[in-house]
């Protein structure tokens, strides 16, 4: 089994979408006036966060001048602050602010990755992109032996999540439909009793028209909280 550094290291090095791969250079290259000055990362973005999470968030893709230009999930865009403000507000992060890979974030018991690692054109990536990129998300799910809560970020999240509870896993209820705060149970292989607990994405196309209100992903990470006992997952 694949630990994190090898799962990150192919992750970056991935070349799989060759049209993904072009589309995050060129952004890279042209760039937004207000980054002019700086490196764009423009590669496949790993997951990343504390190993022994109990707490996996899964997003979508990464932002062509958000984490396609920082190199890390969420951080240097609008859904990040969004994001990270509210994981600092429920104890998950140390600070509400994410600008940069070397900010001094810290992440308690939470990982964070996403279904797609390279910037998608209009954040909609193809199937063939999605199942390209899945076995990534298999693999570090895998790696993180503790978790009890993944709380998925959007539909698209939500989807890869499932399907892959279904490939590995076996579920104790029926899946309901996409729904904020929607809590579906599965047991993973070495874990019982994981929570799929689904959350609007924070975009800025939900969260400036108030789809997404900050006391609703409050609510998701207070709920994240909640599931949390004070020991690990019982072996299966
Ligand atoms: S989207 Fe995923 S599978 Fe495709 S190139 Fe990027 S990292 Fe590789």
């Amino acid at each position: 089994m694949p630990t994190l550094e090898t799962i990150e290291r192919r992750v970056v090095a991935c070349r799989k979408c060759p049209e993904l791969r072009a589309y995050c250079a060129e952004i890279g290259r042209v760039k937004k006036r207000a980054f002019l000055d700086q490196d764009y990362w423009s590669r496949p973005v790993p997951g990343w966060g504390d190993p022994r999470a109990r707490v996996v968030l899964v997003g979508l893709a990464p932002g062509a001048h958000g984490s396609n230009r920082t190199g890390r999930v969420f951080t240097g865009d609008g859904s990040g602050e969004w994001l990270y403000r509210a994981l600092h507000r429920a104890g998950f992060a140390s600070q509400p602010n994410a600008s940069h890979r070397d900010d001094g974030l810290v992440l308690r018991d939470t990982f964070i990755t996403a279904a797609v690692r390279c910037a998608p054109p209009a954040n909609k990536p193809t199937p063939e992109q999605r199942a390209n990129c899945a076995p990534y998300l298999r693999d570090e799910f895998a790696a993180l032996r503790n978790v009890r809560v993944v709380v998925t970020l959007g539909k698209i999240a939500d989807d890869a999540v499932h399907a892959l509870a279904k490939e590995i896993g076996t579920y104790c209820g029926p899946r309901g439909p996409f729904a904020h705060l929607a809590e579906t149970v599965v047991d993973l292989p070495g874990r019982a009793g994981v929570t799929l607990l689904a959350s609007y994405h924070p975009s800025r196309q939900n969260t400036n028209t108030g789809v997404l209100t900050e006391s609703m992903l409050d609510a998701v990470f207070s709920r994240a909280r909640s599931l949390l006992g004070p020991s690990p997952a019982k072996e299966v």
